[in-house]
């Protein structure tokens, strides 16, 4: 089976880039820094950079060293490793624990495997057969969440800290290992051949959330002039966005794009 890559990623205007990818043989994830609310230090010293570059790390270790393992296992490894990382100057029990949304994909011979958590997507194309999108949007469907309004809408931190890594509220690659169990995971049987698996943080996924585009428009820009024009579509619209405030979350974001394709077979 041969398996084609490409991969784009940019941070936002002025910052450094939270966002992290990495792919191997017959897998691919994509990383989006979840970071630390104003005036909270998450109870941890570490850069949000430093968190995601550990957690790439120890996930493209276990994926590589255990292409066996369910993903939900490799999850729950990686997530245990990057918390041994942080050391004693840390305290983990802090529910604002800075950490990670994150996509994983690994393709078989006989099925196609993803997981999910926070805001990062994964898009199967099979073609003919259709386009199917996994995203994980409880973060915006919480039991009664106060609204923040501010320069951009947003939830206090006082309340994130009830729903973040809980169950009935949201999860993210941080300080628990339960989130393996959290994740969304899913499979598809059968042998994978002409299909196109995308994985994007938040970043890029908004041009379909925000900004009118189906994933087969996205998918059609990424074949007709490749993954870093996604970016500056995404930077385009964002750009002409008339009342960027209207969304809970940044005018600009951090943009990762990781494109799978397998072969005809
Ligand atoms: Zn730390």
């Amino acid at each position: 089976m041969h398996i084609t890559y490409t991969a784009a990623t940019t941070a936002a205007p002025d910052s450094p880039n939270e966002d992290f990818f990495a792919v191997g043989d017959g897998w691919a994830l994509v990383l989006d820094g979840a970071g630390r609310y104003p005036g909270e230090s998450g109870g941890c010293i570490h850069p949000v950079t430093w968190i995601v570059a550990r957690l790439g790390l120890h996930l493209s270790s276990c994926l590589s060293q255990q292409p066996e393992q369910p993903l939900t296992t490799i999850v729950r490894s990686a997530v245990e490793a990057t918390m041994a990382d942080h050391g004693s100057t840390c305290d983990l029990s802090d529910p604002l624990s800075p950490g990670a949304a994150g996509a994983i994909v690994r393709i078989r011979e006989d099925r196609i495997d993803w997981l999910v958590v926070g805001d990062c997507a994964v898009v199967i194309d099979q073609g003919p057969k259709g386009c199917t999108s996994v995203i994980d949007d409880r973060v915006d469907h919480l039991p009664n969440a106060p609204i923040v309004e501010g320069q951009v809408r947003t939830y206090s931190p006082a309340y994130v800290a009830t729903v973040r890594n809980k169950p009935g509220g949201f999860w993210v690659l941080a300080s628990s290992p339960d989130v393996a169990e959290h994740a969304l995971v899913g499979m598809l049987p059968g042998h994978p051949a002409a299909t196109r698996v995308l994985l994007c943080s938040d970043g890029i996924s908004r041009l379909t959330e925000r900004y009118g585009l189906s994933w087969q428009d996205v998918l059609a820009l990424h074949d007709s002039t490749g993954p870093d024009s996604l970016i500056r579509a995404v930077r385009e619209a964002e750009r002409s966005d008339p009342e960027p405030q209207r969304w809970r979350g940044k005018r600009h974001d951090d943009a990762t794009v990781v494109v799978m394709r397998v072969a005809e077979a």
